[in-house]
């Protein structure tokens, strides 16, 4: 498969997708070496991932060069990168804790004592999209690998490059040996190991997530579905209008818009919108585009010629509609064989457009005026997703009560997306954005692991109900 360059728009890259056979042989391998990873404990499994952990610092450069070349932009790879780390240490300190939890419980009934038994899946399976190739590839990757499972990884065949510099630090560390498996390919090989492995952790589009449920349900294993969003923002007329568009700005276009939790609708209350968009306007004209280099402006490429595709559509429907341009493009802009999309504000915005109700991914902010509180609610709760969202307002109180009539997983109050760099938050995604147990928080850990009950009669009593 051959892998462009998107700030060139050159195929410069190539994979080489495993054959069916090649998968099965590799994923025997790994339930093979699953029981040693199991029984080795906590402790052990801790020290070989911050064996890595070290091994994958010092690679840093190399990996760092690869993200940067598939993805076209500098500053959020560094962040990326540096989350490696980071996840590391936190999902140790959590994992630590809650292995050393074990003790055995009395019960109802006085002779009868419970201990609780946990089980890991053998073998994870782990599908990752483009937009946070090392992050969204790792984010399930560590608990499932803490918990005592093997896990093979398949990121997006958009942005492969970084598989290769992985697998070398992997490679390194002997325990890892086929403990932890980075995959290259497409669509095929994610559906081949929906047939192989024990439990899947997909991110990606709603679209191809409800294929993997099905794949999975044919399998009749469990799914944990991390997909699209079209997250809103309320802005009510006591907030602060400096404050709030500031962190709006940033929660859209950081990363050109290319994030699940990116803020891709904004209801502004109607005493505050005129004021609210001059300012908004004025500093999403301040930003630039990471062009001709990385470093020449915050704005990168649209990482994915389909995205690119996606949001003109959206663009031109919102136009045909009646919508305004206040700041920003009519569409996306080819420059040196990429495409770039600037920051572009639009008002005269409705639910009858699909730029108000379908996922852009891009830096697009449209806003909207709304009079009542119950208006924005129902705007905001109106689409098929419900990732996450945010609420400015003049007092936490008042933000606190919106955002509880918020249908969806995560609100930012007063801030905007926060699940980006808070992972502390146990959140689950409603509606179409997604289906399982959290990703995020302590509990995630207890994804991989079945529970089992040892239920023991530690008396020798004789039980009651026995026959005679
Ligand atoms: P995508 O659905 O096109 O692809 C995601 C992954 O699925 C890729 O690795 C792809 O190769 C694989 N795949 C494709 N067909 C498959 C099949 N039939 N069976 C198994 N795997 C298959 O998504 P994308 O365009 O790479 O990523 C963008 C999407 O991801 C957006 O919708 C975004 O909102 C979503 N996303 C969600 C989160 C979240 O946490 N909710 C985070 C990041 C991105």
């Amino acid at each position: 498969m051959k892998v462009k360059n998107p700030r060139t728009g050159q195929y410069y890259y190539e994979i080489y997708p495993p054959s069916a056979q090649e998968l099965k042989s590799k994923t025997d391998a790994m339930r093979h070496a699953q029981i040693a990873w199991q029984n080795g404990g906590i402790e052990f499994r801790i020290k070989a991932l911050q064996a890595w952990k070290e091994v994958v610092i010092e690679h840093k450069e190399e990996l760092i060069d690869a993200l940067c070349m598939d993805t076209g932009r500098k500053w959020e790879t560094l962040l990326e990168v540096d989350l490696v780390a980071s996840s590391i240490d936190r999902w140790s300190n959590i994992s630590s804790v809650f292995f050393s939890n074990t003790e055995r419980k009395t019960s109802s009934i006085p002779f009868l004592e419970i201990e609780q038994g946990l089980e890991p899946y053998p073998l994870v399976g782990v599908i990752s999209p483009w937009n946070f190739p090392l992050l969204l590839s790792l984010i399930d990757t560590i608990p499932a690998l803490m918990a005592g499972c093997t896990v093979i990884v398949k990121p997006s065949e958009v942005t492969p490059r970084f598989i290769e510099v992985i697998q070398k630090t992997i490679n390194q560390v002997p325990d890892l040996l086929n403990v932890i498996n980075y995959v290259e390919g497409g669509g095929e090989v994610g559906s081949e190991l929906c047939k192989l492995t024990d439990i899947i952790c997909f991110t990606g589009s709603t679209a191809t997530g409800k294929k993997v449920y099905q794949a999975a349900c044919d399998n009749f294993i469990p799914v944990f579905l991390e997909l699209g969003g079209k997250d809103a923002v309320i802005v009510t007329e006591t907030a602060d209008i400096e404050r709030a568009t500031s962190a709006i700005l940033w929660g859209s276009v950081a990363n050109a818009g290319q994030s699940c939790l990116s803020i891709e609708r904004i209801y502004v209350q109607r005493s505050i919108f005129n004021q609210f968009l001059s300012r908004l306007v004025g500093k999403a004209n301040q930003l630039n585009l990471a062009y001709p280099t990385m470093d020449s402006g915050q704005i990168g490429p649209i990482i994915s010629e389909k995205q690119v595709a996606i949001i003109d559509h959206q663009l031109e429907d919102a136009f045909k509609k009646g919508a305004t341009l206040k700041a920003g493009v009519t569409k996306c802009e080819e420059l040196g064989g990429g495409f770039y999309c600037r920051p572009t504000v639009l008002t005269n915005v409705n639910h009858d457009m699909k730029v108000m109700t379908e996922e852009t991914f891009g830096p697009i902010l449209p806003v909207m005026m709304y009079s009542t509180v119950e208006e924005a609610i129902t705007l905001a709760n109106g689409t098929q997703y419900g990732l996450s969202g945010a609420v400015f307002a003049g007092s936490e109180e008042e933000a606190m009560k919106i955002a509880r009539q918020m249908k969806c997983g995560a609100v930012s109050i007063n801030d905007a997306a926060l699940t980006a760099v808070m992972h502390e938050g146990e959140k689950n995604s409603f509606k179409m954005s997604g289906i399982g147990g959290t990703r995020m928080g302590p509990s995630a850990i207890k994804r991989f692991m079945k529970q089992k009950a040892y239920l023991i009669n530690s008396q020798g009593v004789k039980d009651p109900w026995w026959f005679a």
